[in-house]
């Protein structure tokens, strides 16, 4: 059943470049918008493409610091590379080129207008596929993230009074979100990613459980290098799925990063399309007025393919496993060989698996003890 909902899209997400030596892409945008025109996702009723408007500056200072703020605009201005490292700007993992102040208010932008229409209930669901730049600090980049979407539209919901559920999927950590909302229970944040302990950011572990009156609504679920699918549903349906069901926010936000998948070259957690789409399903199956944000992902053939399937859900359609004609003939000349949309089914190694299994029930078994009291639920 196709309901209300939005796809926010602009030609300008795919207009700067990070440079070629970094892993992040922006062709993965038009690439995952041309297959979803394809596949005819985007054809009324329901649908209502939404082109991304800039963040006015006045709604970035909702969280991020004037000054870095100006910083980011004058180095963006100058064709010559700037950096200030107190910043975190002009990095090998955050470049500073020319336009990408206006590219990330963009980006920022879509976010809010998406936000902007289900607070009016114009949409029940809208989808920025570009936002999602989880680890971005109030006054500093950090992991390829210069401006917070995610933090600057739910402090928005958050100023309209209403409470609101973070999840994010991604295999970082999303450590910019849970920070920016640490000490509140208005914002529930729930972060499912690679552990922490030789991987980027190096925080989220399960222990980490918010602050004050925000303890016991942030909630982190690491994984061991190797987890599969098996293991995020059990992650998912043990501790995710009843928190949101208890907490019942007003306003649901998701991060689909989609680094988590077995294809990506920068992790190493083994999941497949299939949990993206569970994922997406389960979400929507709540019911609530629901926001999905993008996310990492460097295998950009898949991530188009899994931002299909999420859009897929949210709009109410089903999406066919073949891929369109031409679709196959543009990640052809990319040099990419595919013809199905989702990915073949995928277990980890026995040994692997039983790893990644027992520190996982170990974390759950530590969420269970803390959480269940905090929000009367027995979490098992
Ligand atoms: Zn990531």
């Amino acid at each position: 059943m196709s309901e209300r909902c939005a796809f926010v899209y602009s030609s300008r997400f795919d207009d700067v470049s990070y440079g070629d030596d970094h892993p992040f892409k922006v062709a993965r945008y038009r690439l995952a918008y041309e297959l979803i025109r394809e596949l005819e996702l985007l054809a009324p009723p329901g649908v209502t493409v939404v082109e991304s408007p800039l963040a006015d500056e006045a709604e970035l200072l909702r969280f991020h610091r004037a000054d870095y703020l100006e910083k980011l605009r004058e180095f963006s201005l100058d064709p010559d590379p700037r950096a200030d490292f107190r910043y975190g700007l002009g990095d090998i993992e955050n470049p500073v080129f020319p336009g990408l102040y206006a590219w990330a208010r963009t980006v920022c932008g879509g976010t809010l207008e998406a936000t902007r229409r289900l607070a009016t209930g114009e949409v029940r669901s809208a989808f920025n596929m570009a936002g999602g730049w989880h680890h971005a600090h109030a006054a500093k980049a950090s992991g390829f993230s210069y401006l917070n979407d995610a933090v600057v539209a739910i402090q928005w919901l958050v100023q309209q009074g209403l409470r609101v559920a973070y999840v994010d999927i991604d295999a970082h950590h999303g450590d910019g979100v849970q920070e920016a909302f640490y000490d509140s229970s208005q914002v529930l944040t729930i972060s499912l990613h690679e552990t922490g302990d030789d991987f980027f950011p190096h925080t989220g572990y399960s222990r980490e459980l918010g602050h004050g009156p925000g303890y016991g609504y942030a909630v982190n679920i690491p994984f061991l290098r190797h987890a599969d699918d098996r293991l995020f549903r059990r992650a998912f349906d043990a501790v995710v799925m009843p928190l949101l069901k208890s907490y019942r926010p007003d306003v649901l936000v998701s991060q689909f990063g989609v680094d988590s998948l077995r294809t990506d070259p920068l992790t190493r957690l083994e999941m497949t399309t299939a949990v993206i789409e569970d994922t997406a399903r389960t979400l929507r199956s709540l019911g609530l007025p629901w926001l999905a944000l993008g996310g990492g992902g460097y295998d950009k053939v898949n991530v188009a393919c899994s931002w299909a399937l999420v859009w897929g859900v949210m709009s109410g359609r089903a999406v066919p496993d073949t891929l369109p004609p031409h679709f196959r003939a543009r990640i052809a000349a990319l040099g990419a060989e595919r013809k199905k949309l989702r990915d073949d089914e995928h277990f980890a190694r026995p040994d692997d698996f039983s790893r990644a299994q027992e520190a996982l029930e170990s974390n759950l078994a530590f969420l269970s003890a803390h959480l269940s009291p905090i929000h009367r639920l027995a979490l098992r």
